[in-house]
């Protein structure tokens, strides 16, 4: 009944359709499907229509004919997912333990039919030596007056083998086809007027007034033009243009078009020893992922321009990701500085028409280079020549929505299926990056030297439990108070760095510095004030609250909590002429109040900024001189595994933002542990002496690198049902891996509650599971049966693959 049929992922909900499906193709579509294009089709017994993505096209299938539905029709002119990416559909879906639907919607921006926006148009040269067959000359003949859409030209060209002749047409390099949108920068909408009907004009019988006939005449040699200029040009009101487009002689387009801005092309500098070194290798070595080791300033971004220079060179396309806070407008300027305009720019604040205009600018490959936020990688490239990954070790390449992807990895698979280079550059690399280094699945380049000579600053450590003694109770030390004096005496700048999350529930003692720890997780406790217990993230052990230090036995044990709000009221009491601003997620909404603060800080309208990690990256402020992180404690001890990994981390990063120019800047970094091994090494700057004592603590308490730690998340506005779904599932996880526990090869913890407990209404009740590396595979096929076959009603399921983090 069918000469072919098409294996298809279904965009569809219901966690039951997550299969493949094989649909019929009709004879008349055949010439029309092909893997990557979308099509619609019925489903199900309502027989809803719903869309679906061709993985392949094949003429032998196993069902019964007269079991297969066949598609209705097909979406896409031309595949919106290549081949490759359809590999890395499967591998996303496997990796992380995912529906097929969740893995596709990561590479198709939202549902804009891609048709309607091709624009044809004929190119310039001279074609008179090109044989054209008498079917294609037909066509050419539309075409060659002027770029018309696809749209307009399959109503004009009746003709169905259309696709196979414009595929030529384009092969013999006649013809363009572009997105038409895409004309063009500074983004609004243009209205273009075009004749209607370009071969037939003539032939219309109407009564056409001296204006008009001007008009058309004028179109006719100018094809599209601006709405403005025909009236500024010819003098003619816009009455006449209306009556033309009311007889329909005219149309008109509203065309989304960009400014070309004037930047000014620098010139690539001369990259010294090292960083001409590292560019050589990336380039050269039979390896295909890097690992850029270097402080910042010591001209790594330069590395990475270099690279793409000469990838660019080769017409090969390069992904640039960068986290989405330093996604700044002076980022993206430098790389326009570079490669001019030939650049596309995703975050997450653009709309679903930019963000498609964007896709189309990569896919039609008008550009070279692609910067954005982890979400880039997926664009629509063509020919990928390096992928890099700026501040690799930065929390947010882990994807916070199914599925939770890890950029890193995605990236590393990419350059397996491309043939691509990835390069991963950092100051403070992720110990997971560097493990890689230390199996040698990953090279490692350093740069040692700052490009410029700045000095670091001085770094020093205050044990705030000598404060208490001097009657301070503040969470400002006498030091930071007098460095801060000091500096605004003089006119200058001051950053105040809390961690992210002020409150985060973990216990200690103000006078020996004592923190209440999970003996088997290494992992600071939390209070519940339920029970008055203190609880472990992890293994859900508990302890009874105790309000005597078990070390010095002071009474000044107690729970941490400060907030920038806090902070702020403090530094305006302390500070009353001083002005102070606050940034924070709270108190940002939205990416312009954060540029607002930025150029406020800038021009030195603020004098002492708060804030949290945010203020950490692209803060590149000569006139900082005092930077105090308040509570290193209080990243310190967060309940997660790599607590530790951050803190130093951002010790290192926030120290980095003093005395970026000419004046020494100076780092107060406040503890009640002033020995801690981390915020020691972050001091020095001794990656080798941070990275080798925690990798030894996570081998030693089964953390990754060395296994895989794997959570669980149930999810629900409905208490009693979260909690329920959440111990039924752990009931038929654990008879299903008894026989792996019993061998020593997972450890699985009871569920427990989420440390942030109810978080948007909803209840989140966590599990976790240590599995060890050979029996990964076969634990995430159990998961995927236990928590994704069926589908549950008010449910929602998290699943993190060693992406559980501060
Ligand atoms: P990173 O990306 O590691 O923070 P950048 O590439 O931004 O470092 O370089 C820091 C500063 O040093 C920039 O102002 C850059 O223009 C300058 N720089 C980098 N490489 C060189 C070089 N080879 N010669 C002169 N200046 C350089
Ligand atoms: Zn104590
Ligand atoms: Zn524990």
């Amino acid at each position: 009944m069918y000469n072919i049929c098409v294996q298809l992922i279904l965009n569809n909900n219901s966690k039951s359709t997550d299969q493949l499906y094989t649909y019929g193709v009709p004879a008349e579509l055949e010439e029309k499907v092909q893997a990557g294009k979308r099509v619609t089709v019925n489903f199900g017994r309502n027989r809803h229509i719903i869309d679906g993505l061709i993985v392949s096209v094949s003429s032998s299938w196993d069902i019964p004919d007269n079991k297969i539905k066949s598609i209705i029709d097909v979406i896409d002119d031309m595949p919106v997912v290549s081949l490759e990416m359809i590999k890395l559909i499967s591998w996303i879906r496997e990796r992380y333990v995912c529906k097929y639907s969740d893995a596709v919607k990561l590479m198709i921006p939202s549902m804009i039919k891609y048709e309607h926006s091709i624009l044809i148009s004929a190119k310039e040269e001279l074609f008179a030596e090109i044989s054209l067959s008498e079917k294609e000359q037909s066509l050419f003949e539309i075409i060659k007056n002027g770029s018309i859409e696809l749209e307009k030209l399959k109503k004009i060209y009746a003709g169905k083998d259309i696709y196979a002749l414009l595929d030529s047409l384009k092969d013999k390099n006649i013809i363009d086809m572009t997105s038409s949108e895409q004309q063009s920068g500074k983004r609004s909408y243009e209205k273009l007027l075009s004749l209607r009907e370009y071969k037939t004009i003539d032939e219309y019988d109407i009564n056409k007034t001296p204006s008009q006939i001007k008009i058309i005449n004028y179109l006719k040699q100018n094809k599209k033009v601006n709405i403005k200029k025909i009236v500024n040009d010819l003098d003619v009101s816009q009455a006449v243009i209306n009556n033309l487009l009311k007889k329909e002689i005219l149309t008109q387009d509203l065309v989304l078009y960009e400014e070309e801005e004037e930047t000014k092309k620098e010139e690539a500098l001369m990259l010294n020893e090292e960083q001409t070194y590292a560019c050589e290798d990336i380039l050269n070595s039979k390896n295909n992922v890097f690992l850029l080791h270097g402080v910042t300033g010591s001209g790594k971004t330069e590395v990475y321009m270099n690279v793409i220079e000469h990838y660019r060179k080769q017409n090969k396309q390069s992904i640039v990701l960068v986290p989405e806070i330093s996604l700044t407008v002076q980022t993206i300027k430098r790389f326009k500085k570079r490669f001019g305009n030939k650049i596309a720019v995703f975050h997450s604040k653009l709309g679903k028409k930019e963000k498609f205009i964007q896709w189309n600018k990569v896919y039609n490959k008008e550009v070279d280079v692609i910067i954005g936020a982890r979400s880039a990688i997926f664009a629509p490239v063509k020919d990928l020549g390096v992928i890099i990954i700026d501040e690799e070790h930065e929390d947010s390449y882990v994807s916070s929505t199914t599925p939770k992807y890890d950029t890193i990895e995605v990236a590393i698979r990419m350059s397996v299926i491309l043939n691509a280079k990835v390069v991963l550059g950092s100051a403070t690399p992720s110990l997971n990056t560097y493990s890689m280094v230390l199996k040698n699945q990953v090279e490692l380049l350093e740069l040692n030297q700052r490009a410029k000579n700045s000095e670091m600053p001085d770094v020093e450590i205050i044990d705030m439990s000598k404060e208490l003694d001097k009657g301070n109770n503040t969470i400002i030390s006498e030091k930071l108070y007098e460095s801060i004096r000091l500096s605004l005496g003089k006119k200058e700048q001051v950053i105040l760095f809390l961690n992210k999350r002020g409150y985060s529930g973990f216990v200690s003692c103000k006078k020996c510095g004592y923190v209440a720890k999970c003996d088997h997780c290494d992992v600071s406790m939390t209070y519940h004030i339920k029970g008055n217990v203190l609880k472990c993230h992890y293994c859900g052990r508990t302890r009874i609250m105790t309000y005597t230090c078990p070390k010095c036995g002071s009474d000044k044990i107690e729970q941490f909590s400060a907030g920038t709000q806090q902070v702020e009221n403090l530094v305006k009491k302390l500070f009353p002429k001083a002005n102070t601003a606050r940034m924070d997620v709270d108190s940002m909404s939205g990416k312009s109040s954060y540029e607002n603060i930025y150029n406020d800080f800038k021009d030195g309208k603020i004098d002492i900024l708060i804030g949290t990690q945010m203020l950490a990256k692209g803060f590149d402020f000569p006139e900082v001189t005092t930077v105090g992180v308040l509570s290193a404690d209080a990243l310190l001890n967060l309940p997660f595994y790599n607590s530790s990994e951050k803190t130093f981390q951002l010790i290192t990063q926030v120290s980095g933002r003093a005395g970026r120019g000419n004046k020494k800047g100076k780092v107060f970094i406040q503890t009640y542990e002033p020995e801690n091994y981390i915020i020691n090494a972050a001091k020095n700057n001794d990656y080798e002496m941070f990275m080798k004592e925690e990798l030894r603590l996570r081998k030693e308490f089964a953390f990754p690198p060395f296994i895989n730690i794997i959570n669980i998340c149930v999810i629900s506005k409905n208490e009693k049902l979260a909690v329920d779904t959440a111990n039924e599932k752990y009931n038929e996880l654990q008879i299903k891996v008894k026989d792996m526990v019993k061998e020593r090869m997972v450890l699985l913890y009871r569920p427990i509650p989420h440390s942030i407990y109810k978080v948007n209404d909803e209840y989140r009740i966590n599990l976790f599971l240590k599995v060890s590396r050979r029996s990964l595979q076969y634990v995430k096929d159990i998961m995927r049966t236990v928590y994704l076959d069926k589908d549950i009603e008010n449910i929602k399921i998290s699943i993190n693959i060693n992406t559980d983090t501060v």
